[in-house]
């Protein structure tokens, strides 16, 4: 059998990127609105520090408005819960999030529940969540939007009837993409850390979707043949062929033995990673004209 089509995540954010710019584009010229995207940052992660330079990036290549607010490790709560409530009523900031995870003496359910729906950039506030299970609009989580964004192209358009198994049950990931499976007509399973027989219920897969946390868990004889995978994972692992104390990522799926199965494969890094912050300026902008009461640009 041929190896897997490889879903190229540098190639399809471009394309959201390119049509987020075209709509920012359009909605200047129309009604003189900038969609504004901000970002908060407790302490310095370095991960997170890379990767909320590369919003700030994005979203001014594609002509938005970008804001980036750093705070220290040791801010508080209460200093958090201000900066939210801050940005929520700032007229430049159409979306915003804070990034995660925040120091410990910071409650993160406390943050997302202060933050205004419909300015929910990730869309993890309850109301957003709920709206997205009841198959109201709704503002969705930038990850599973990627995934979906994926998965639809790897099955040509269309996945309706198809059998989608999402290991993974988090909030941020793997209960929004059951959703947004189900919406698009998908047999749902959603598989967890309880779950019996799990290669048993990844073989069942006609779409697999990976997002646990675990390097490599996910086996080439895990996967149907031809089927869809889409791995979530990225896990930094020690790269001693690189050097001494160098490090590389992976993701949850063996790549080199599910790509002799599969029908189409995410890789990692290269995949869905490239898409959260694609996605995440296109919630900007839906966010922008749904607060001004326009339409949201054709093909966006
Ligand atoms: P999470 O909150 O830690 O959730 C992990 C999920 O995996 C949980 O539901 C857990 O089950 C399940 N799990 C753990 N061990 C398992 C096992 N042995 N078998 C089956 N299921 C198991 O993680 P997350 O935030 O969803 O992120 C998942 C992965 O995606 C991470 O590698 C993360 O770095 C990556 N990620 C990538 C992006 C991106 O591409 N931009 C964005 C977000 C996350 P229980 O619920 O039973 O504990």
């Amino acid at each position: 059998m041929a190896d897997a089509q490889i879903i190229d995540g540098k190639v399809i954010s471009a394309a959201v990127k390119a049509r987020v710019a075209e709509a920012v584009a359009r909605l200047k010229a129309d009604h003189g609105l900038t969609p504004g995207l901000a970002v908060v940052l407790v302490g310095n992660d370095p991960a997170s520090e890379v990767y909320v330079r590369s919003k700030g990036i994005a979203s001014r290549e594609a002509g938005m408005n970008s804001f980036e607010f750093k705070m220290p490790a040791e801010t508080s709560e209460a200093e958090v819960l201000a900066k939210v409530r801050e940005l929520n009523a700032d007229p430049l900031v159409h979306g915003f999030l804070v990034q995660f995870p925040v120091p410990d003496q910071i409650s993160q359910q406390a943050v997302i529940d202060a933050i205004d729906p419909v300015k929910d950039a990730d869309g993890l506030h309850p109301l957003n969540a709920g709206r997205l299970a009841s198959g109201l609009p709704a503002m969705v989580p930038a990850t599973p939007e990627g995934c979906l964004i994926m998965a639809k192209l790897a099955a040509g358009g269309d996945l309706s009837g198809r059998h989608a198994v999402v290991i993974g049950r988090s909030n941020l990931v793997g209960k929004p993409v059951a959703q947004l499976l189900l919406r698009e007509n998908c047999t749902v399973t959603m598989a967890h850390s309880r779950s019996r027989d799990l290669p048993g219920l990844a073989r069942q897969a006609d779409i697999l979707v990976a997002a646990v946390g675990r390097p490599n868990m996910v086996r080439g004889d895990w996967i149907k043949p031809g089927a869809i995978v889409i791995d979530v994972g990225i896990n930094r692992v020690p790269a001693p062929e690189k050097g001494e104390g160098k490090t590389r990522l992976i993701g949850d799926v063996d790549f080199a033995e599910a790509v002799k199965v599969a029908g189409a494969i995410t890789p990692v890094p290269g995949g869905v990673g490239l898409m959260t912050v694609a996605c995440l300026m296109r919630n900007a902008v839906i966010a922008a004209c749904r607060q001004r009461g326009v339409a949201v640009p054709d093909g966006l």
